[in-house]
This record gives structure tokens, sequence and C-alpha cells, in this order.
């Protein structure tokens, strides 16, 4: 098992959840999540694992800012938008800079267009779906 790189760990305590390697908890490059409890797969890229990293406490920060005062967002794809919006926000802050066209916003949006219904996330067209980029001056 590949060990977490020490950046995830110093990020877990600054934003108080736990980060574990868990292959069974989190499928291979992806990340799960009960409450403060954060688990990732095993990666093949270390730049993807710290985007689901940030999606996850994302997870974590939205529960705890009680954006679901019910216990429940209205649907799935809700809640997982609001993980990503508030990861990002984190991940830029920590100084984490990713555009529309890399690859860390490709797996973020393949992610999350994953909880579509209709999606098959093997034959996903993302471009479908996404807010197109914003054009540059
Ligand atoms: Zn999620």
């Amino acid at each position: 098992m590949t060990e977490l790189p020490e950046k995830l760990q110093i990020l877990a305590k600054k934003y108080r959840v736990i980060v574990d390697r868990n292959p069974e908890m989190a499928d291979h490059n992806q990340g799960a999540h009960a409450g403060t409890q954060i688990w990732l797969g095993e990666f093949d890229d270390p730049d993807l694992e710290v985007v689901a990293f940030f999606h996850e406490v994302g997870h974590a920060l939205a529960a705890k800012k009680r954006f679901y005062p019910l216990g429940v967002g209205m649907c799935e794809l809700s809640m997982e938008a609001v993980a990503w919006e508030l990861g990002f926000s984190l991940a830029y802050d920590d100084g984490y800079r990713w555009v529309y066209d890399s690859k860390q916003m490709e797996y973020a949006r393949k992610c999350f267009f994953s909880y579509l219904l209709d999606a098959d996330a093997t034959k996903l067209d993302v471009e479908q779906y996404a807010t197109p980029a914003p054009e540059e001056d």
C-alpha cells in the first residue's frame, strides 16, 4: 500500500479531518468519507489524489457548516456539487490553482458527472454537461 503524502497529513490536521489510505473503503483513484474520516484509495496520479482529498474535506466541511440542517441535501448531485465547490475554495486558499482545462478539473468533472442518473462513466461526454471555459481576452 502506498503511503499517504505528508502534505495530505498536514492538510488533514489543518482541516481537522482524519485521512487514511484504505482501498477497502475507497475505490482506485477515488476518495470516500464518513463525517470527518476520509479514506483514499490507491491513486495513479498524486496530483489527482490531492483533488480527491479536497473534495472529501468539502463533504466534511459542508456537514460542519450545516449545509444540510435536516441531515439530507436536495439530492446526491447537489451534495456532490457543494463538496466540490467547498473543496476547490479550500484548495485555492492553500495555493492550488487548477484552471479549467487542467487534468485536476477534468478529473473533478468526470467524478461529478458520474453521479448523473444516466451517466455511464466509461462513455461519459463530460463536455456535453460542463460549463464552457471562460473566454480569454
Ligand atoms: Zn463526493
